[in-house]
Protein backbone atom coordinates (compact mmCIF):
# COMPACT_ATOMS: atom_id res chain seq x y z
CA UNK A 1 0.00 0.00 0.00
CA UNK A 2 1.55 3.28 -0.84
CA UNK A 3 0.28 5.69 2.02
CA UNK A 4 0.85 8.88 0.04
CA UNK A 5 -2.50 7.46 -2.34
CA UNK A 6 -4.46 8.27 0.34
CA UNK A 7 -3.31 12.25 0.96
CA UNK A 8 -5.01 14.70 -0.63
CA UNK A 9 -3.25 17.61 -2.35
CA UNK A 10 -5.15 21.02 -1.78
CA UNK A 11 -3.99 23.38 -3.81
CA UNK A 12 -3.71 27.77 -2.31
CA UNK A 13 -5.29 26.08 1.39
CA UNK A 14 -5.22 27.90 3.52
CA UNK A 15 -3.46 30.95 1.66
CA UNK A 16 -2.01 31.40 -2.13
CA UNK A 17 1.16 29.40 -2.62
CA UNK A 18 0.58 26.41 -0.27
CA UNK A 19 -0.26 22.72 -0.95
CA UNK A 20 -1.80 22.02 2.31
CA UNK A 21 -1.46 18.36 2.61
CA UNK A 22 -4.54 17.08 4.10
CA UNK A 23 -4.62 13.50 5.91
CA UNK A 24 -8.36 13.31 6.21
CA UNK A 25 -8.45 11.18 3.57
CA UNK A 26 -5.80 8.79 5.09
CA UNK A 27 -8.02 8.87 7.90
CA UNK A 28 -11.05 8.39 6.44
CA UNK A 29 -9.93 5.01 4.68
CA UNK A 30 -9.97 2.01 7.42
CA UNK A 31 -6.76 0.26 6.24
CA UNK A 32 -4.76 2.87 5.03
CA UNK A 33 -5.04 4.56 8.83
CA UNK A 34 -4.19 1.05 10.25
CA UNK A 35 -1.44 0.69 8.22
CA UNK A 36 -0.21 4.05 8.92
CA UNK A 37 -0.71 3.64 13.14
CA UNK A 38 1.04 -0.22 12.48
CA UNK A 39 4.35 0.95 11.04
CA UNK A 40 4.47 4.10 13.92
CA UNK A 41 3.34 1.20 16.50
CA UNK A 42 6.44 -1.14 15.73
CA UNK A 43 8.67 1.74 15.66
CA UNK A 44 7.48 2.88 19.15
CA UNK A 45 8.09 -1.23 20.14
CA UNK A 46 12.02 -0.62 19.25
CA UNK A 47 12.21 2.57 21.07
CA UNK A 48 10.54 1.04 24.70
CA UNK A 49 8.01 3.85 24.89
CA UNK A 50 6.13 4.00 28.20
CA UNK A 51 3.98 7.66 27.34
CA UNK A 52 2.53 9.09 24.11
CA UNK A 53 2.73 12.73 23.87
CA UNK A 54 0.87 14.68 20.91
CA UNK A 55 0.37 18.58 20.08
CA UNK A 56 -3.33 19.32 19.35
CA UNK A 57 -5.07 18.29 17.26
CA UNK A 58 -3.96 15.97 14.43
CA UNK A 59 -1.39 14.99 17.39
CA UNK A 60 -4.21 13.18 18.96
CA UNK A 61 -5.48 11.60 15.72
CA UNK A 62 -1.88 9.90 14.98
CA UNK A 63 -0.75 9.08 18.95
CA UNK A 64 -4.40 7.86 20.38
CA UNK A 65 -4.12 4.92 18.33
CA UNK A 66 -0.40 4.19 19.48
CA UNK A 67 -1.31 4.22 22.79
CA UNK A 68 -4.31 1.71 22.18
CA UNK A 69 -2.23 -0.38 20.65
CA UNK A 70 0.91 -0.56 23.05
CA UNK A 71 -1.99 -0.44 26.07
CA UNK A 72 0.02 2.74 27.37
CA UNK A 73 -1.16 6.51 28.07
CA UNK A 74 -1.40 9.58 25.96
CA UNK A 75 -0.70 13.10 27.04
CA UNK A 76 -2.31 15.59 25.40
CA UNK A 77 -0.33 19.14 24.28
CA UNK A 78 -2.65 22.06 23.91
CA UNK A 79 -3.42 25.79 24.00
CA UNK A 80 -3.38 27.86 26.86
CA UNK A 81 -7.06 27.90 28.76
CA UNK A 82 -8.00 24.36 27.39
CA UNK A 83 -6.44 22.11 30.25
CA UNK A 84 -8.20 22.16 32.98
CA UNK A 85 -5.48 21.75 36.25
CA UNK A 86 -2.19 22.78 36.82
CA UNK A 87 0.07 23.36 33.84
CA UNK A 88 3.65 24.39 32.41
CA UNK A 89 3.61 26.75 29.57
CA UNK A 90 6.02 27.42 26.09
CA UNK A 91 6.01 30.09 24.30
CA UNK A 92 7.68 30.47 20.44
CA UNK A 93 8.14 31.92 18.08
CA UNK A 94 6.10 32.27 14.39
CA UNK A 95 6.48 33.87 11.85
CA UNK A 96 4.25 36.88 12.24
CA UNK A 97 3.48 36.90 16.51
CA UNK A 98 3.96 33.97 19.13
CA UNK A 99 2.40 30.64 20.01
CA UNK A 100 1.53 29.30 23.26
CA UNK A 101 1.69 25.46 24.36
CA UNK A 102 0.64 23.71 27.59
CA UNK A 103 0.65 20.56 29.72
CA UNK A 104 -0.91 18.96 32.75
CA UNK A 105 2.38 19.25 35.69
CA UNK A 106 1.44 15.72 36.25
CA UNK A 107 1.40 14.40 33.00
CA UNK A 108 4.78 12.75 32.72
CA UNK A 109 6.70 10.94 35.96
CA UNK A 110 9.91 11.74 35.77
CA UNK A 111 12.17 8.98 33.85
CA UNK A 112 9.52 7.92 31.77
CA UNK A 113 10.32 7.18 27.76
CA UNK A 114 8.15 9.54 25.34
CA UNK A 115 7.19 9.03 21.83
CA UNK A 116 5.99 12.26 20.63
CA UNK A 117 3.36 12.82 17.90
CA UNK A 118 2.17 14.91 14.95
CA UNK A 119 0.40 14.65 11.31
CA UNK A 120 3.35 16.38 9.61
CA UNK A 121 6.40 18.13 10.11
CA UNK A 122 6.91 21.77 9.01
CA UNK A 123 9.30 24.04 10.43
CA UNK A 124 9.65 22.14 13.19
CA UNK A 125 8.60 24.80 15.68
CA UNK A 126 5.78 22.89 16.65
CA UNK A 127 7.46 20.07 17.86
CA UNK A 128 10.49 21.99 19.48
CA UNK A 129 7.80 23.72 22.05
CA UNK A 130 6.70 19.99 22.84
CA UNK A 131 9.68 18.63 23.63
CA UNK A 132 10.84 21.22 25.75
CA UNK A 133 7.27 20.54 28.27
CA UNK A 134 8.07 17.16 28.04
CA UNK A 135 11.74 17.43 28.99
CA UNK A 136 10.94 20.15 31.70
CA UNK A 137 8.62 17.40 32.91
CA UNK A 138 11.14 15.23 33.44
CA UNK A 139 10.31 13.21 30.40
CA UNK A 140 13.18 11.40 27.84
CA UNK A 141 12.12 11.93 24.60
CA UNK A 142 13.25 8.23 22.56
CA UNK A 143 11.71 9.64 19.24
CA UNK A 144 9.08 11.67 17.42
CA UNK A 145 6.83 10.41 14.67
CA UNK A 146 4.67 11.94 12.05
CA UNK A 147 2.84 11.02 9.09
CA UNK A 148 4.09 13.46 6.29
CA UNK A 149 7.93 15.19 6.43
CA UNK A 150 7.92 18.57 4.61
CA UNK A 151 11.94 18.07 3.63
CA UNK A 152 11.99 21.39 1.79
CA UNK A 153 11.57 23.59 4.95
CA UNK A 154 14.23 21.79 6.71
CA UNK A 155 12.50 20.74 10.34
CA UNK A 156 14.93 18.50 10.84
CA UNK A 157 17.67 20.42 11.61
CA UNK A 158 15.57 22.14 14.69
CA UNK A 159 15.15 19.16 16.28
CA UNK A 160 19.17 17.44 15.71
CA UNK A 161 19.65 14.80 18.04
CA UNK A 162 16.46 13.17 18.34
CA UNK A 163 14.98 10.16 16.28
CA UNK A 164 12.68 11.02 13.66
CA UNK A 165 10.25 8.82 12.41
CA UNK A 166 8.39 9.83 8.91
CA UNK A 167 6.14 7.64 6.84
CA UNK A 168 5.83 10.36 3.66
CA UNK A 169 8.35 12.70 2.27
CA UNK A 170 7.86 15.54 0.29
P1 LIG B 1 5.68 23.38 12.18
O1 LIG B 1 5.53 23.77 13.61
O2 LIG B 1 6.11 24.48 11.29
O3 LIG B 1 6.53 22.13 12.00
O4 LIG B 1 4.23 23.04 11.66
C1 LIG B 1 3.65 21.83 11.90
C2 LIG B 1 2.19 22.00 12.21
O5 LIG B 1 1.52 22.72 11.18
C3 LIG B 1 1.58 20.62 12.31
O6 LIG B 1 0.97 20.49 13.58
C4 LIG B 1 0.60 20.54 11.18
O7 LIG B 1 -0.65 20.10 11.66
C5 LIG B 1 0.49 21.95 10.59
N1 LIG B 1 0.72 21.97 9.12
C6 LIG B 1 1.56 22.72 8.43
N2 LIG B 1 1.49 22.47 7.11
C7 LIG B 1 0.57 21.52 6.95
C8 LIG B 1 0.05 20.79 5.83
O8 LIG B 1 0.41 20.95 4.64
N3 LIG B 1 -0.89 19.84 6.12
C9 LIG B 1 -1.31 19.60 7.37
N4 LIG B 1 -0.85 20.25 8.42
C10 LIG B 1 0.08 21.20 8.24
Amino acid sequence: MNLKDYITIVPDWPKEGVQFKDISSLMNDGKAYKEATDQIVAYAKEKDVDLVVGPEARGFIVGCPISYALEIGFAPVRKPGKLPREVISYNYDLEYGTNTLTMHKDAIKPGQRILITDDLLATGGTIEATIKLVEELGGIVVGIAFLIELSYLEGRKKLEGYDIFTLMTY
